[in-house]
């Protein structure tokens, strides 16, 4: 398997400078941020929170939730946070892989970029839920997450693809560690990785390497490979805490019969937990590295603040390298879902309303969503000569006004000779005459 550039020559992430504008997408258009919520089910012998879900609302006894739907409730419960959809502790992976990727996936194959974010308190099961359970190979099918399903459901629809298209899957998965990036299907590679941004290409990470890949199967081979060379540790919250934050992207490039070329990116976001040291026990490097995760998903929640509210102008994207990574999934040119891993027991409370708080904020986020493509040479052709034929139109139609302009002020010239002449007794005589 080869390690691939990213292909910046043939699409445009950002969609800057795309010609094509009559041919926008019918789903182009401003979004906002979907938030959906997964509470973690109780282990043996814990006590659960006071958490009440109704739908796709959530009360916290004696907590303001969301701040646009304030309301009181009779029973005291505070008001609700609301999101998007809600997921209780008896829901399933296949329930969450449904409602997060069932859409998102088509929109890839569509040329659209789509994001889904995991995020929530250590141990609340954000990378159950984007990959399965930790440590495991994820074969199994009940257990497995939503990058593997991910996989077989993009492989399964390019199989069943009848539009005559040809397909390419290329694989990247990097992850910031201490505030470093790396490449995790390269993990002995000393290059440092930088990440560069331009109008064209958006954000990227220079020197990271893309594989092909040509089966679910292989991409799943490579996404565990890249797992394991992912830094966790032990802490008192969770025996394999992911200490850095993990995004793996698929490019699917979708090259049609008409010479057209498509590329839309799903990316998977698994995040480091928030960590209150007191509680995990951090020490030494532990310590060290929950400073880091903490600067950086403080940034994050910056970014959502300065994102969803219409009077901030700065978004402050490059005060941490994951920030300025999902540049283009915060506000950007991206579908974007937001997955909040929220803990149901009492003794985690208060994380868990951190944890919903911010999930109630980013609702507000708006991204705007374009298809990547770039026009085969004959599509262009045609888009020109449709140009110059309006062109010459408009030209036809200003020539029509200026000699319309031209007769109404001779017309208008011959019939009131007066009107230019003197006054008075001059005026009298014009008259005569
Ligand atoms: P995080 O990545 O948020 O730190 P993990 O995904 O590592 O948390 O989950 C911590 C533990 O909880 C793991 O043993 C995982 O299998 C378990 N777990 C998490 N979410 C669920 C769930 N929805 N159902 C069953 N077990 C879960
Ligand atoms: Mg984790």
């Amino acid at each position: 398997m080869e390690a691939m550039e990213p292909a910046s020559d043939v699409v445009d992430p950002n969609n800057a400078g795309n010609p094509l504008e009559e041919d926008k997408n019918r789903h182009d258009g401003e979004e906002r941020c979907r938030v959906i919520i997964r509470l973690k089910p109780l282990e043996k012998g814990e006590k659960e929170g006071r958490l009440r879900v109704e739908g796709e609302k959530i009360f916290v006894p004696g907590v303001n939730g969301t701040p646009s739907r304030r309301r009181k409730t009779d029973d005291d419960d505070g008001s609700a946070f609301q999101y998007d959809q809600v997921f209780p502790t008896n829901s399933t992976q296949e329930d969450v892989f449904l409602s997060v990727l069932q859409n998102s996936i088509s929109y890839v194959l569509e040329g659209f970029n789509a994001t889904v974010l995991a995020y929530g308190q250590t141990g609340a099961g954000k990378t159950y839920n984007m990959f399965g359970p930790p440590g495991e190979s994820l074969d199994d099918q009940d257990l497995r997450g939503l990058v593997p399903r991910a996989l077989d459901e993009i492989f399964d629809r390019i199989d069943k693809d009848k539009s005559g298209s040809s397909f390419e899957v290329k694989l990247s998965m990097v992850e910031i560690y201490l505030e470093e990036l790396i490449d995790l299907l390269k993990p002995n590679c000393n290059q440092k990785l930088r990440l560069r941004e331009s109008v064209y290409q958006g954000v990227w990470v220079e020197g990271l390497s893309h594989f092909s890949v040509p089966t679910s199967r292989a991409a799943l081979e490579l996404v565990l490979g890249g797992m394991d060379n992912r830094t966790v540790g032990a802490t008192n919250m969770n025996d394999a805490s992911s200490r850095s934050h993990c995004i793996v992207s698929l490019r699917v490039e979708r090259a049609m019969p008409d010479g057209v070329v498509q590329c839309g990116v799903l990316h998977f976001a698994d995040l480091a937990g928030m960590e209150r040291v007191d509680r995990t026990g951090a020490q030494g490097q532990t310590l060290e590295e929950a400073k880091r995760i903490n600067l950086s998903l403080s940034a994050l929640g910056n970014c959502i603040c300065a994102l969803s509210d219409p009077h901030r102008t700065h978004v402050p994207f490059r005060d941490a390298k994951l920030t300025f990574l999902l540049k283009n999934s915060l506000g950007g040119n991206a579908k974007t879902t937001l997955l909040v891993a929220c803990s149901s027991r009492l003794k985690d409370a208060d994380e868990t309303v951190t944890a919903l708080r911010f999930g109630a904020r980013a609702r507000a986020v708006r991204n705007v969503v374009k298809v990547n493509q770039k026009l085969c040479a004959q599509e262009l052709q045609r888009l020109l000569d449709k140009l110059q034929q309006e062109h010459r139109a408009l030209q036809q139609y200003c020539l029509a006004l200026e000699q319309q302009i031209e007769d109404t002020i001779s017309k208008d010239a011959s019939s009131t000779p007066a009107a230019s002449a003197p006054s008075g007794a001059g005026n009298a005589s014009a008259g005569v005459q």
